[in-house]
C-alpha cells in the first residue's frame, strides 16, 4: 500500500464514507494501492436517532464483519489531534497506545454532542438521549422509579427542550412511566420550550399536528421557558416556577464534536466546518468532512444540510468517494440532496411525516407510524456484510426510493 485514506468515525456518516471509498478504490482496480482506515472506539454503528425510544436494544450493529467484507481497516481509538500541515492524524487507542498515523486523504465524520449550556446542576443531574450510554442510562434510573416511594417528583418527568429530540423524548414518556409505575399511576409530564412555540425549528405548518398529538399522548407543553437550574429533586425554571421531580431530560441542540476546532477555516455557529461541494474543508488541504461535522448547501435554494442521520447517510457516501476518486483518478461527484422530508414519532398517537423544507403534511398517526418504524429498524441500519450488496449502494448519487 503507498496511499492511505483515514476515516475519523463508524456512524452514519463514517460507516458510509469507508463503504464508498472501498467501492472507489475497487472501481479503478487499485486495492492494493490505497488503504482505508476507519478510526472510532468501536467497529459499531450507534443508532442515535432511535435513542428516544422506551428499550435500548439492537442500537449499536457490529460492522466489523461488514468492514472486513470490504477491505477496510478499523482502529480502535479516538483521533485526539489532527496535523493538516504534516498530513498526519494522532491516535489515543482504546489500548491506551498513542500512534501518529500519516494520510493521503482524512475524513473527518467524528459527529456532534449534545449542547450543554453553563446551567447549574445540569451535567451532575439531568439526563439525556444523545448517545448510547447516556440514554441506557436513563432507561436505567426510569426503572428503578417503580422502587422509590410514590411523591410528585418520582411520577413526573420533564423534557427541557422542544424541538426534534425532545419532542419524540417526552411523547414516548408517558406510556414509558405508566409501565413503570403502573397504569394508574398520577403521572405528570412536562416539555420546557425557550421560544413561544413548540418546535421552533420545525416551522408553523407541522405544529397543530405536533401540538394535538402530544396533548393526546398527556404532554404538558410549557413554552417561553427554560430549565435555570436542575437539582435532584427538581428543576427551577425561567419564570421562577420550581417542578418537583428526579427525572430532567435535556435535549436542547447538538454542536460538532470539537475536533471540528482543529481545522482551518470557518465555522458556523453549531461548530461545523465550511465544506465545498465536493465536502472538502474549504481551509485545509487533503481534508473532507462529513455528517454533522460538515456545513454544506443541499440545493442551489440556500438551504444547509441539517445535523441529522438522514443527511449523514448522503454525506458519507460523497466524502468517501470524492476522498479516494481524488486519489485514484475517478471523476469526483458533487453533493446535491434537494429532496427534504421529516419522520417525527409522536409516541402512541402515531408519528407525523412531512416534505420539503416547508414540512408540509403528508402522512399522520399510523400511516406515519408505519414509516417511522419502516426507518428505525430497516433503512438507517448497516447493509449485509456482503462487498457486491453494500458497494450496489454506495454509489455517491444514491437515493433512497421512499
Ligand atoms: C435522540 C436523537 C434522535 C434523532 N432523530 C433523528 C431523526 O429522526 N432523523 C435524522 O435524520 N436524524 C436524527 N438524529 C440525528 C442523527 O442521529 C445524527 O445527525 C447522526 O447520527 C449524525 O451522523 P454522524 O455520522 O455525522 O455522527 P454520529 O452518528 O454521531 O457518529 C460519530 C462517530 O464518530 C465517532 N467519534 C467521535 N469522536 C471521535 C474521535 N475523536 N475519533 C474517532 N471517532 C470519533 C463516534 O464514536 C461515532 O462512531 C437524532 C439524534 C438523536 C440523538
Amino acid at each position: 500500500m503507498n496511499q492511505k485514506i483515514v476515516i475519523a468515525g463508524s456512524g452514519f456518516a463514517g460507516m458510509w464514507a469507508a463503504i464508498s471509498a472501498a467501492r472507489a478504490v475497487s472501481l479503478a482496480g487499485k486495492q492494493n494501492q490505497v488503504e482505508v482506515m476507519v478510526v472510532s472506539p468501536t467497529p459499531q454503528l450507534h443508532i442515535r436517532p432511535r435513542l428516544y425510544e422506551a428499550v435500548i436494544e439492537n442500537m449499536a450493529p457490529d460492522i466489523a464483519p461488514l468492514l472486513e467484507a470490504i477491505g477496510v481497516r478499523h482502529l480502535a481509538g479516538t483521533v485526539e489531534a489532527i496535523h493538516a500541515d504534516r498530513r498526519e492524524v494522532e491516535v489515543l487507542g482504546t489500548d491506551g497506545e498513542r500512534v501518529t498515523l500519516p494520510y493521503d486523504r482524512f475524513v473527518l465524520a467524528a459527529g456532534s454532542r449534545l449542547f450543554m449550556p453553563n446551567v447549574p446542576g445540569l451535567k451532575e443531574h439531568a439526563f439525556n438521549v444523545d448517545q448510547l450510554a447516556s440514554a441506557s442510562a436513563l432507561e436505567k434510573h426510569l426503572k428503578a422509579l417503580a422502587h422509590k416511594p410514590e411523591t410528585a417528583a418520582r411520577n413526573t418527568v420533564v423534557v427541557a427542550g422542544g424541538g426534534f429530540t425532545g419532542i419524540e423524548t417526552v411523547a414516548e414518556m408517558p406510556q414509558r412511566l405508566r409501565d413503570i409505575l403502573g397504569q394508574d399511576a398520577k403521572i405528570r409530564v412536562v416539555v420546557l420550550e425557550q421560544a413561544p412555540a413548540i418546535g421552533p425549528d420545525l416551522g408553523p405548518v407541522p405544529r397543530p399536528v405536533i401540538e394535538e398529538a402530544l396533548a393526546e399522548c398527556g404532554v404538558e407543553v410549557i413554552t417561553s421557558t427554560g430549565a435555570v437550574a436542575i437539582d435532584a429533586e427538581g428543576v427551577t425554571t425561567s419564570t421562577g416556577e420550581r417542578i418537583e421531580t428526579h427525572t430532567v431530560v435535556w435535549t436542547a441542540g447538538a454542536r460538532a464534536n470539537p475536533l471540528a476546532a482543529q481545522i482551518n477555516g470557518e465555522h458556523d455557529r453549531f461548530g461545523r466546518v465550511h465544506a465545498d461541494q465536493y465536502l472538502r474543508a474549504k481551509g485545509a488541504e487533503g481534508i473532507f468532512v462529513t455528517g454533522d461535522v460538515a456545513m454544506v448547501a443541499t440545493d442551489d435554494e440556500g438551504h444547509l444540510a441539517a445535523m441529522s442521520c438522514q443527511h449523514a447517510v448522503i454525506l458519507g457516501r460523497v466524502a468517501g468517494h470524492n476522498a479516494a476518486a481524488e486519489l485514484v483518478g475517478l471523476p469526483t461527484h458533487p453533493y446535491s440532496q434537494p429532496k427534504y422530508v421529516t419522520c417525527l414519532d409522536l409516541g402512541p398517537w402515531g408519528a407525523l411525516y412531512t416534505e420539503g423544507w416547508d414540512r408540509q403534511v403528508k402522512l399522520t398517526r399510523e400511516a406515519g407510524k408505519a414509516l417511522k418504524r419502516e426507518i428505525n429498524t430497516q433503512w438507517i441500519y448497516p447493509p449485509k456484510a456482503d462487498r457486491h450488496a453494500a458497494f450496489a449502494v454506495a454509489n455517491p448519487d444514491f437515493v433512497i426510493a421512499a
